[in-house]
């Protein structure tokens, strides 16, 4: 005891105040819209050094010298980090390169991805040339090769085709369309362009085959990447092995990391239960598999009196158990949350096996001193706290088992009487319990934290993680590796799988299964956070219960709603097409559900259902403007989540939608008042629908005009010339043109927006919804003249992210790329 706590006395005292620092002086410099020259970070690194230096020399352990050290602390990391962030930024991609043809040469870096469209890989850049001039491009590129039927611009179709046997390692030289990483920013989306920064990737683009360019040529094979190309080689073994493509999907998942090959369908299944982690090998996955190693190899060390002799099973187990940690976590693709977990329970356990027995407080936050170290960018993850929870429960709960645990151990040894097999069967008996208990305490830590991160709690997920966890880490991940060795096994991991589906499947379709929330403020969300370690934490029930009204505080939160007769906008930021999301006091209207992006994935279910979790909508009609793709994308994501919302749309009778939910026609005239703020539909008019030839779909877009008596808002969808002069023409119609806020029509196509139909609109704010260097080229640069000529505010969303206004504050539209500006972010021409 008297050990224990001289060695926490010399940690803590300076290590705690350096910790604290270090995380302080990243956070701040994560806080930065624009990084400052590298002379200032560079002093700040000095100046660091130098206080350190003189509090060192003193020796003196006071309140003042103590101060001095977290101060150095913090200046050294934030100058450290921002120095980091400079370098890489030096290494992007130069503007001037963006949307021209580069010859590049690379080495295929990982596996490469096989999507509807045709491959997606990883090209580490070795040279790169414009025009017979070498130029430089960023040293990682995403590269997506489409077949000629996915990739509007092809030119040569036969050498667009992606070559069968593209395999990591390969060194290639294909001309490149190159453009910088672009996301789309929404409230409480994902960060595309901090993601592939983490990942280290400065551009994304395509080939393109032309008929003047030197044709995608292979150089050779490089032996650059032998685990991708292990990983590989297996991917192609449980294809030609496991007949059933579901299984073979989830085996590729679990194995090589390979998330493309799950199903669309069992994606959504695995997201409603709550375990999509042990599929998607992230932090969480790792933490649990390495959790239940430790356990295994443990109970099969003290098997062995001689192993035990040799060195403590404890250390052993911990060893081993994160040493097979790291192989999974390899195998499956290193992928950057399986890196981070690994420092992490590296970091465990090297200080346990130091013999430090520091209180896990300690530890947990040296823990996040490395890791952050390491990638102070982890720190704006999600994944990153969800291991970092994950492990800290874990150790903490491990800890105080380990107490406990020791009386029964001693009486274990007395009763030598016992026979060895009963004890054997108790040990596992145990161990199996231990570690059922565990990842329980697990499990239900994370529920708050998903609460604040995804506003989303699983009921659901409790239940199926429970059962899950283990036999998805214990069962099934053991099986699929071993398969590599002898495939047989993937036989019997296809019925493990199959019993998992039954029952994940069984789960999905109970009504209550998932409950979300409101994502609170981040204060908010971190006390629920508090409050849920608080109650799991092995303490006095006096102590816990405090967890109760911390945990209610973010449960309870709410966002804040218009007052009745104003109403607000949020053109969500969704690349090429339009979604407006329009509240009045009590009521929800969705414009548009954005385009498809992919099979599997659309603005449905990566931006708007996030978005309407997080702000807690539950949506009474959703307008479907017209059929094209870019407005109808996410329809189905979205009908399917928001079952009570009502359909209007100019879909025809034979839509698949129609399926979903029963469409009523938009028709002129159509109008209804929620809570003093009135909608009506301009356009089409009813005889349009029966128009001879069949109409093209854009001259059917329905036309919305919501109105509060003082403020009006247009919405247009793809509306043409044509349309617009059928407006125009019909004097009510036209009187009720005018408007504060214009969605600019056809996403600024030069075939829209005449100068007519803006003189008559006479918007203050015009608002294009538009992808980043989309291959339409909208907006149109004449269009754009004629906002400029009539002094009309243009919000285009590449530029500004998801942009809202609010009838009580007209004149201002706050653009989310402007306002939450870090430096990370594409910096858009
Ligand atoms: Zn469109």
């Amino acid at each position: 005891m008297h050990a224990t706590a001289s060695r926490i006395a010399i940690w803590p005292r300076t290590g705690l105040v350096l910790s604290v620092g270090l995380l302080l002086g990243m956070a701040l410099q994560l806080q930065q819209a624009s990084l400052l020259p590298a002379g200032i970070y560079a002093l700040f690194v000095l100046l660091a050094l130098v206080l350190y230096a003189l509090v060192a020399i003193k020796k003196r352990a006071d309140a003042g010298s103590q101060v001095t050290v977290l101060l150095a602390a913090a200046a050294f990391a934030w100058g450290l980090t921002g120095l980091r962030a400079l370098l890489f930024v030096s290494q992007a991609l130069n503007p001037a390169l963006e949307g021209r043809d580069v010859l590049v040469t690379g080495v295929v870096a990982d596996m490469p991805q096989v999507t509807e469209a045709g491959l997606r890989l990883r090209l580490a850049t070795e040279a790169a040339e414009l025009d017979g001039h070498a130029v430089q491009v960023p040293a990682l590129l995403d590269v997506g090769w489409y077949t000629s039927a996915y990739n509007a611009q092809a030119q040569v179709p036969e050498l667009q085709r992606p070559p069968p046997d593209l395999r990591a390692g390969q060194r290639w030289r294909l001309q490149l369309r190159l453009k910088a990483p672009h996301g789309s920013v929404n409230p409480h989306g994902f960060d595309y362009e901090l993601y592939l920064w983490e990942q280290g990737v400065q551009a994304t683009g395509y080939v393109r085959a032309t008929a003047s360019a030197p044709p995608p040529q292979m150089l050779g094979q490089t032996w650059t990447a032998p685990v991708a190309l292990a990983r590989q080689w297996v991917r192609e073994r449980i294809q030609a092995h496991v007949a059933d493509a579901r299984s073979a999907g989830l085996l590729a998942a679990l194995v090589v990391g390979d998330q493309r090959a799950i199903d669309r369908n069992d994606w959504d299944v695995f997201r409603a239960t709550g375990v999509s982690h042990l599929v998607s090998i992230s932090g969480t996955h790792i933490t649990m598999f390495a959790w239940l190693a430790v356990g295994v190899v443990g109970w099969l060390w003290r098997g062995s009196a001689r192993l035990c002799g040799w060195w403590p099973a404890p250390q052993a187990a911990l060893l081993g158990g994160v040493a097979l940690a790291w192989g999974y976590a390899l195998f499956s693709g290193w992928g950057v949350p399986a890196q981070r977990t690994c420092v992490m329970l590296a970091t465990v356990a090297v200080l346990r096996l130091s013999g430090a027995r520091w209180p896990w407080p300690w530890v947990w936050l040296l823990t996040a001193v490395v890791v952050l170290l390491w990638d102070p960018w982890a720190m704006l993850q999600a994944g990153f706290w969800l291991s970092f929870v994950a492990v800290g429960v874990l150790f903490a709960s491990s800890i105080a088992m380990d107490l406990r645990a020791a009386p029964a151990e001693a009486a274990g040894a007395s009763a030598a009487k016992d026979s060895q097999l009963r004890l054997v069967l108790r040990r596992g008996v145990l161990t199996v319990v231990h570690l059922l208990r565990e990842q329980w305490v697990v499990t239900l830590a994370l529920a708050p934290l998903g609460l604040l991160l995804f506003g989303q709690v699983s009921l659901i997920g409790l239940v199926a993680n429970a059962l899950a966890i283990p036999w998805v880490t214990l069962v099934l991940t053991p099986l699929a590796m071993a398969g590599v060795v002898w495939p047989e096994l993937w036989t019997a991991a296809s019925g493990a799988m199959a019993l998992l589906y039954a029952g994940l499947d069984g789960l999905a379709a109970w009504p209550w299964s998932s409950w979300s929330a409101p994502v609170p403020p981040l204060a908010m969300g971190v006390a629920g956070v508090l409050g849920g370690v608080l109650l799991v934490l092995p303490m006095p029930w006096a102590v816990r219960s405090a967890g109760v009204p911390l945990l209610w505080l973010a449960v309870l939160w709410r966002p804040a709603l218009p007052a009745p007769g104003e109403f607000e906008l949020l053109a969500a930021d969704i690349g090429q097409g339009n979604a407006v999301l329009v509240q009045t006091a009590h009521h929800a209207l969705l414009f548009d559900t954005g385009p498809r992006y992919s099979l599997e994935s659309d603005a449905g279910n990566r931006v708007l259902l996030p978005l309407l979790k997080a702000l807690d909508v539950r949506l009474d009609t959703v307008v479907l403007s017209h059929r094209d793709m870019d407005h109808v994308g996410g329809a189905a994501a979205v009908l399917m989540q928001q079952p009570q919302a009502a359909l209007l749309s100019s879909l025809e009778p034979q839509h698949a939608l129609q399926q979903l939910r029963h469409s009523e026609r938009c028709e002129a005239g159509q109008q209804w008042e929620w809570d003093g703020v009135a909608f009506e539909v301009l356009q089409p008019q009813a005889g349009a629908y029966e128009g001879q030839p069949a109409p093209k779909p854009n001259a059917l877009s329905c036309v919305l005009r919501i109105s509060n008596g003082r403020q009006t808002v247009l919405l247009a969808g793809d509306i043409e010339a044509a349309q617009e002069r059928q407006m125009l023409a019909d004097p009510v119609t036209a009187a009720k043109l005018r408007a504060d806020v214009l969605l600019v029509p056809h996403h600024g196509s030069k075939t829209s927006s005449t100068p007519e139909f803006l003189q008559a609109v006479q918007a203050q704010h015009a608002l294009v919804q538009a992808g980043y260097r989309n291959r339409y080229g909208h907006p149109a640069a004449a269009v754009v003249g004629r906002y400029q000529d009539l002094r009309i505010h243009l919000v285009l969303s590449p530029r500004c992210g998801a942009a809202r206004w609010r009838s009580a504050e007209p004149q201002n539209v706050a653009c989310m790329r402007e306002d939450e500006r870090h430096y990370w972010r594409h910096d858009v021409p």
